[in-house]
């Protein structure tokens, strides 16, 4: 059964607050957590570290190391943000069941402009997965609470400036 509506925006919340504190760290205000199959148990929560280490990939290479696939076939990948081609294709080999985003990609990329350390990937995850060989469901971008995973970028990346 998918998470409820009431499970989906506790989860992203939190995930929004680990991507603040990855914020107050000096990276990027992405942030990503592992429930396991109740929908309300955190078994991880990962913020992003650098562009070639983002809180969804992190979090699923450390979700496989730690649990086995059978498992993590009933867990879900929480992010504040829909995840990239690269941390789609991690998640899909992580054998992790279900992933929901706050919001999507094209709406930071609205906010952010062409920005140099924000250079999106877009290719939407759903299209990633539609390529590989078992389901995964995605679940995004939640009206309920995408505004509030917006608001936590805005002025972030004007502050970082072109050449930080
Ligand atoms: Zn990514």
């Amino acid at each position: 059964m998918s998470p409820s509506g009431t499970q989906l925006a506790t989860a992203l919340r939190r995930a929004d607050g680990v991507a603040r504190r990855a914020m107050a760290m000096g990276r990027h205000p992405f942030g990503a957590l592992l429930l396991a199959p109740d929908h309300e148990t955190v078994l991880a929560e990962q913020g992003n570290i650098d562009t070639v280490n983002h809180a969804e990939a992190t979090l699923a290479r450390h979700a496989a190391d730690n649990y086995p696939a059978s498992y993590l076939a009933h867990c879900t990948l929480v992010t504040t943000f829909e995840p990239c081609a690269m941390c789609a294709g991690t998640i899909y080999w992580a054998h992790i069941g279900r992933v929901v985003y706050g919001a999507e990609e094209s709406a930071l990329l609205a906010l952010t402009g062409n920005h140099p350390e924000n250079p999106t990937l877009s290719l939407p995850c759903r299209e990633v997965f539609a390529r590989g060989q078992k389901p995964i469901e995605v679940i995004g971008p939640v009206a309920e609470v995408a505004e509030e995973m917006l608001a936590t970028h805005r002025g972030f990346w004007e502050r970082r400036g072109p050449r930080e």
